[in-house]
């Protein structure tokens, strides 16, 4: 039986580590914080994630809370106006729902599934210096511990990684009693606010400890006035200056939240971070190699709320390379196979998060304005979401919009 260890319990951590006890691998997890701890914990990130990447979990037999959490149904996109109305506002649905659970909940409940299921658990955070010892007792190491510092085990690659520091300021709380927007009050969905020259806030229907919920998150472009959480407010605090930013900047969504109390007191975050892309291969003081995987390797800004559903996806195809491999030595040669055969679906997310962080062009603004009219465009859009590999065929080449603009 070939032993895996994996090093981080997060969304593709532990997503793989339950695919391969699945196909009878000899699993063990290492994870900083045991399930009362991530329960008991501040909220990690927003984690809407869409279709194709719930069918990873659904194949898997994890999805633990489908029948509890809010669909999501659609995608919603405001633009604010200059006198504090809407530009633009519109709605589409998607053609699969997409859900939310908090990750506190779902980390939580897989670290108890990974153990009920027969796998190896142990609580600890992993030192690099640590990892050569263990590397000699497993066929094959992933590091899947997120943006944590066993990232710098893995070289940045620069001709992937536009960027060299935070692009927005990410501050989030999440809510009850939040109301359904009146336009569509029947309709739960994701709302995409952009304010120009600001930054954008998400809507977005979540499951969290005490049930389902809605996550206030703002991107706050750095130095404007969303970026003004350096002073680790207390969450009382850090709720209400997210309630006066909504009422100053996005007042149709601030509506909404009049009633609206903090879910609990771990339920707000703020911070940011560089989006990087890195080598798949790590190689230990040793010599040993560790693979990289998720976050560790393709660390993407959440504006298109894609990391999550970039793990998922992660997870999968590192699981169908490692069960392929059979009795082969897990080698730097498929090391860097496998991570390039993820790279073929995250090149075209990371491209695309990637321009949403720059002021939009012409054609982004003209198909954003035309989506209000044609709803086939608007229909696209918000499914790119699921599927984010559409966006090069029409929305990333100002000559390829202009091409599909002729025949919707
Ligand atoms: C504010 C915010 C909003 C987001 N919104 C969305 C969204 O809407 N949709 C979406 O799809 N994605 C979203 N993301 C991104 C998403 O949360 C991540 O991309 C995703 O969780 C990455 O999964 P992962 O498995 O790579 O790492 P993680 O889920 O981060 O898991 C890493 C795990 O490793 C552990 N760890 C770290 N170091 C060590 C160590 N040395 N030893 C042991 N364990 C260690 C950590 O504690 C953690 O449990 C958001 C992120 C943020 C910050």
């Amino acid at each position: 039986m070939r032993k895996v260890l994996i090093v981080g319990a997060g969304q593709s951590g532990l997503q793989l580590a339950l695919g391969l006890l699945a196909k009878d691998y000899d699993v063990t997890v290492m994870s900083a914080r045991t399930p009362e701890e991530i329960r008991a914990g501040r909220v990690m990130s927003t984690q809407c994630m869409f279709h194709d990447a719930l069918q990873h979990e659904r194949d898997l037999g994890i999805d633990l809370w489908e029948a509890d959490t809010v669909n999501v149904e659609g995608l919603g996109v405001s633009v604010a106006a200059p006198d504090g109305g809407r530009a633009l506002d519109w709605f589409a649905e998607l053609d699969h729902v997409a859900q939310s659970v908090d990750q506190r909940v779902k980390m939580a409940g897989w670290l108890e599934l990974f153990e009920d299921r027969g796998g190896k658990l142990v609580i600890h955070g992993v030192m690099t210096s640590e990892l050569d010892a263990l590397a000699r007792l497993y066929d094959l190491v992933i590091i899947s511990a997120g943006k944590g510092e066993l990232v710098q085990l893995f070289d940045r690659v620069p001709e992937r990684s536009p960027y060299t520091k935070p692009m927005r300021a990410l501050s989030l709380a999440y809510a009850h009693g939040v109301r359904p927007r009146p336009e569509h009050p029947d309709k739960m969905a994701v709302r995409f606010n952009i304010v120009p020259g600001v930054g954008e806030l998400f809507m977005i229907p979540a499951y969290t400890l005490s049930g389902n919920c809605d996550i206030l998150f703002f991107e706050g472009v750095p130095g404007g006035p969303l970026d003004c959480f350096d002073d680790r407010p207390g969450p009382a605090e850090h709720f209400a200056r997210i309630l006066d930013l909504m009422k100053q900047f996005v007042p149709w969504e601030y509506d909404r939240c009049r009633d609206a109390e903090l879910t609990d007191a771990k339920a707000t975050l703020a911070g940011g971070y560089t989006p990087v892309v890195r080598k798949p291969v790590g190689t230990l003081p040793g010599g040993a190699i560790v693979l990289g995987m998720a976050d560790v390797v393709v660390a993407n800004d959440p504006i298109t709320g894609q990391g999550s559903n970039n793990a998922s996806h992660c997870a999968a195809t590192y699981l169908d390379a490692i069960v392929e491999r059979g009795d082969r030595p897990f080698d730097a040669g498929w090391m860097d196979a496998t991570f390039e055969r993820y790279w073929e679906y995250a090149r075209h997310v990371t491209e695309w998060t990637n321009a949403l962080l720059m002021p939009p062009p012409p054609h982004v603004l003209q198909i954003l304005g035309v989506a209000g009219q044609n709803p086939a465009v608007a229909r696209r859009f918000a499914n790119g979401f699921t599927d984010p590999t559409d966006f090069q065929h029409w929305f990333m080449d100002p000559a390829l919009w202009e091409k599909y603009l002729a025949e919707v």
